[in-house]
């Protein structure tokens, strides 16, 4: 799309890097109190009440972002969303976001509006402030770095570490469509390679690909526990696929845990995907990763106040540090979890 020819190209050196920043973030209105100085002095300042929880993500180009099937816009929401998922897996509410961003001439004005209208949606969405960050130049490719800033009463934080033996283990949402649209948008890239003229017909495949390109950091979800008075003992989100986060909450806490397979949520498309590819649903779900759904515990009295909701699924429950890590198979084999998630240092990466 960068390349379209009918496409308007600014060249970054026009603007200048002041004239740069000015541009992109004139349109960012500031939504809350708290923030009492944005953008434009040399820090930001905010003021507030509770507990600070603040957390940062680096997105590089060819690393963790693909730009040939990546919409600017979808890749300035999703690089929000990953920092906003992991506030809200802190049980906390997510007031204002900085974006750095290292650009090379590659790309023109336009790029970065695109990016940017992402970046104004998901604040707009999410209700966060815009409030600072930096811009400089890359020899090659783009560099994003996002930092998110919530707050929590210091009683609600969830850590990695509060989970004990008997609590239940509970996801939100379901696991792999992700994965498996990255799977389909890489089969596509593929074929176009061979064949520019082919318009593929993503469709069928619409709910995954949407997963992959514009996943929704779950808010929603850590407003519904309030809202049911649900504290859960320990929550983390899915970023790396659900066999590694449960062996983070396992770790931090001390506790081991039962799985079952038969329990997974799955969205029948992933299920028709996985059938396609020919991959065990089950491992995508353990191993996907780019779910950003909440994984919690909860105690078991809590049980009855979220049974039943559509968006919460029972998954297993913890066991005692010496038991171990297990996933219970459909033909109730147990089968010791291993952190398969996806690992940045892999040398296939
Ligand atoms: P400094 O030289 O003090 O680092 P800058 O000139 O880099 O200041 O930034 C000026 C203001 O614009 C600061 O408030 C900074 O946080 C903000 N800013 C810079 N780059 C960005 C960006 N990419 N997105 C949002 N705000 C930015
Ligand atoms: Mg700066």
């Amino acid at each position: 799309m960068l390349e379209d020819k009918n496409q308007e190209r600014t060249s970054l050196e026009k603007l200048g890097e002041f004239g740069l920043i000015d541009h992109l973030t004139e349109n960012f209105e500031i939504k809350h109190t708290s923030t009492i100085k944005g953008i434009g002095d040399d820090a930001a300042v905010f003021d507030h009440t509770e507990k600070t929880v603040l957390t940062t993500d680096l997105l590089i180009e060819g690393v963790h972002f693909d730009l040939s099937y990546m919409p600017l816009k979808h890749l300035g929401y999703k690089a929000v969303m990953v920092n906003l998922s992991d506030v809200y897996a802190m049980n906390a509410t997510a007031t204002s976001i900085t974006v750095s961003l290292a650009v090379s001439n590659r790309f023109p004005l336009e790029a970065l509006e695109e990016l940017y209208a992402g970046i104004a949606l998901a604040a707009k969405v999410f209700n966060v402030d815009l409030i600072g960050g930096d811009t400089t130049s890359s020899t090659s490719g783009m560099l994003i770095s996002i930092t998110a800033i919530g707050e929590a009463k210091e009683e609600e934080i969830t850590y990695r570490s509060g989970a004990k033996p008997n609590d239940l283990l509970v996801v939100s949402g379901d696991l792999g469509a992700a994965y498996m649209g990255l799977q389909v948008l890489d089969r596509e890239k593929e074929v176009f390679k061979v064949n520019p003229n082919n318009q593929p017909d993503l469709s069928p495949y619409s709910y995954i690909v949407e997963r992959q390109l514009k996943p929704e950091a779950r808010k929603d979800i850590v407003e519904l526990l309030k809202e049911m008075e649900v504290l859960p003992t320990s929550m983390i989100d899915i970023s790396d696929g659900l066999s590694s986060e449960i062996l983070h909450l396992c770790k931090s806490s001390k506790v081991g845990c039962n799985l079952f397979e038969e329990k997974i949520p799955l969205d029948p498309t992933v299920i028709s995907a996985c059938e396609e590819f020919n991959v065990d649903s089950t491992m995508v779900a353990l191993s996907g990763g780019e779910d950003y759904e909440l994984l919690f515990t909860i105690s078991q009295n809590d049980f009855d106040k979220i049974k039943g909701n559509p968006s919460l699924t029972v998954i297993g429950h913890m066991t005692d540090e010496r038991e171990g890590a297990y996933l219970v198979t459909r033909g109730n084999t147990k089968i010791e979890l291993t952190a398969q998630g996806w690992n940045s240092f892999n040398s296939d990466n």
